[in-house]
This record gives structure tokens, C-alpha cells and sequence, in this order.
């Protein structure tokens, strides 16, 4: 298993695909993960490794860095698109999520007012009223539902609660009447004993299902891209994730931006 952590609160810039020059904001710990999930392709690795030694970040800790980090870009002229909440976990179990949303768009709003702020989430904490207020508040609110079809959301993204199931997912997204996008990560492959295939014709019905109920302004697709800690997935290729695009666009009208 080759995965990388995040050794910082404040990482990069660097350039995403998805996103363009992104700086990332790690909510959890520097030396361990921390998340409600335990996806099969996390690129931070599977929670066993453990949650370290550093703890997560104080609100006061993260608004220091991130306040430097910005001044020192400025300085050098640097260019930003998007401040990108990220890195070693779900960064809406911070305790103080909703707080340290408050301080970054501050600090966007002063030193980069042109940038987005974006999270990247796996929407089990959607349905906390704090944390949907603060993520109503952001640019991109991106909101995970890799499948609407429960055996196959337990097999791939391996919740640590069972109740976490992709109706109760689909009931929170829904709340944000569009203001969110929703992001799917399209694979197939062997864990455990199990085959899983979210792109069987099953899936995508079940999946367009989902997003006409959950109405985002947008879905992205995407696939692996680097290392996953579950050696026997296979990545979707582009012109298969494209055409599953097409037909999810055809059937929902929503834009599909596919990666
Ligand atoms: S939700 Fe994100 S951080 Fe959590 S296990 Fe899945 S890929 Fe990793």
C-alpha cells in the first residue's frame, strides 16, 4: 500500500484537475486519518493506520497558517483560483468546522477575493444544521454519493457507522435546494471477497435517481487517479466515464463535468 498524509494544515499550492491552483486547508491530524469513512481508494489510506499523535488542528492554528501562508503568496505575486478544504479525513467532523469556514472566507475575502473557497466532503455530517449553514456559505460545496445503492456504498466506502445509508445521504443533500455539487468516484474491483461495480446499468439508474432528487448545480465523475490502498481496483477510463456522463446528462439535465 503506497498512500500519501498530508504532513501540513496548509498544503500546496498545488494543481488539481478539478479545481485549478488549489491551496489546501487539513482539518485533521498531520500524522494520522480521521474519517467517518474508510473508502477502498483513499488516497490518505485506510483508517487503521490509526489517527496519530498531533491531534487536529485548533481554529486559532489554522487561521495563523493560513493567514501567513496568504500573505506570503501575495508577496510573491502568486496566483490562487480556489482555497480547498481537503487532506487526511472528513473535515466536516472538525469541531469547529463551521467556525473556521467563517475565518477562511474572511481571509479569502481579504487577501484573494477573486478565489473560491470549495470543500470536499463525504456528506455524512450534511444533515448537522451547523455544518450545513457553513457549507451553504462556500463557493463548491462537493458532496460525495459514489452509490445509491446501500450494498455497494457499505462495500466502497465502508461507513464506521451503519447508519449511514444513501437514502439518509440523498434526504441531506437534498436540503441544499442546488446549492451543492455532487461528486461520484467510478470503479470496479475485488476487496474482501466482495466485486464491486458501480457502473453497471443498476448503479446509474439508481444514481440518476439520486440526483434528480438531490437537484445539484452539477455532478462530477471521476476516477482513480493515483495509488488506493485496495490493490485490485480498476480506474474507469475517460471515454467510458464520458459516456456514463452523457447518459446521466441526457436523463437528469444536470450539467456533467466528468475528470
Ligand atoms: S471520505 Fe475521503 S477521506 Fe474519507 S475515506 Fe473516503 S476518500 Fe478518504
Amino acid at each position: 500500500m503506497q498512500t500519501v498524509l498530508f504532513h501540513n494544515t496548509i498544503f500546496g499550492p498545488i494543481h488539481s484537475r478539478r479545481l485549478g491552483i488549489s491551496l489546501g486547508v487539513n482539518l485533521m491530524p498531520n500524522d494520522g486519518k480521521v474519517c467517518s469513512f474508510d473508502c477502498l481508494y483513499c488516497e490518505a489510506g485506510f483508517n487503521a493506520q490509526g489517527h496519530g499523535k498531533d491531534g487536529i488542528p485548533s481554529r486559532e492554528s489554522v487561521k495563523r497558517q493560513l493567514k501567513k501562508k496568504l500573505e506570503t503568496m501575495k508577496a510573491a505575486g502568486d496566483g490562487l483560483d480556489v482555497i480547498t478544504f481537503s487532506g487526511n479525513g472528513e473535515p466536516t467532523l472538525h469541531p469547529h468546522f463551521a467556525e473556521v469556514v467563517h475565518d477562511v472566507i474572511m481571509l479569502r475575502d481579504r487577501y484573494y477575493p477573486e478565489a473560491k473557497v470549495s470543500v470536499l466532503s463525504n456528506s455524512t455530517m450534511a444533515g448537522k444544521k451547523s455544518v450545513a449553514d457553513a457549507l451553504k456559505l462556500v463557493d463548491n460545496n462537493i458532496l460525495k454519493l459514489d452509490s445509491a445503492i446501500a450494498t455497494t456504498l457499505t462495500a466502497l466506502n465502508r461507513p464506521t457507522s451503519p447508519n449511514v445509508i444513501p437514502q439518509g445521504i440523498i434526504a441531506d443533500l437534498k436540503q441544499f435546494t442546488g446549492q451543492c455539487i455532487v461528486q461520484t468516484m467510478m470503479l470496479r474491483g475485488d476487496y474482501d471477497g466482495h466485486h464491486i461495480d458501480n457502473t453497471t446499468d443498476a448503479e446509474v439508474e439508481a444514481l440518476i435517481q439520486a440526483y434528480r432528487e438531490i437537484a445539484p448545480r452539477e455532478v462530477m465523475l471521476y476516477s482513480i487517479d493515483r495509488k488506493t490502498p485496495a490493490e485490485n481496483l480498476v480506474k474507469i477510463e475517460h471515454d467510458e466515464l464520458q459516456a456514463i456522463g452523457d447518459r446521466i446528462a441526457k436523463a437528469t439535465g444536470i450539467p456533467i463535468q466528468v475528470n
